[in-house]
């Protein structure tokens, strides 16, 4: 399926999915009006096909989360866990890249925690149907490998 054939969502469908997180994005946090939403699919239009197949849909209720327009920028066509791996490698990326950042730790002005990044709806205990598919799927996945492996 491509981008256009998304489906157009409802005001109702778009106040529900703003109200999972309760007017904040999923990811960061941080918060945002209905008119900034994006909606995003948390198993993403261009790969979760295969762990949704037999499961659901995609482009449904059951996939979104809302976001701020920077995080589906971030997130974009990636696995939430790309996502997250992206988020918690911040860190690095700026002491390689940033003498102004690499100054900013060495003074003691920024203190990096370096934790795996929480996403904001795990903090609030946020969940859709969709993120159950990922965990079968992902155990599925596991069983498999580890039955090749023990074989
Ligand atoms: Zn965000």
């Amino acid at each position: 399926m491509k981008a256009g054939t998304r489906k157009r969502l409802s005001q109702k469908e778009r106040k529900a999915v703003y109200e999972l997180c309760d007017g904040h994005c999923a990811y960061c946090g941080k918060e945002i009006t209905i008119r900034e939403m994006q909606v995003d699919h948390y198993l993403s239009f261009e790969f979760g096909f295969a762990i949704a197949q037999g499961k659901g849909e995609i482009d449904s209720m059951d996939n979104y989360l809302p976001a701020c327009r920077s995080c589906n920028y971030r997130k974009s066509g990636g696995h939430i866990e790309s996502f997250r791996r992206s988020v918690t490698a911040l860190h690095d990326v700026l002491m390689r890249d940033s003498v102004t950042y690499r100054d900013a730790v060495r003074f003691g002005q920024v203190t990096p925690s370096q934790h795996v990044q929480q996403f904001y709806y795990e903090k609030i205990g946020a969940t859709i149907p969709a993120m159950k598919w990922d965990e079968d799927f992902r155990k599925m996945m596991h069983d498999a490998y580890f039955k090749v492996v023990e074989e």
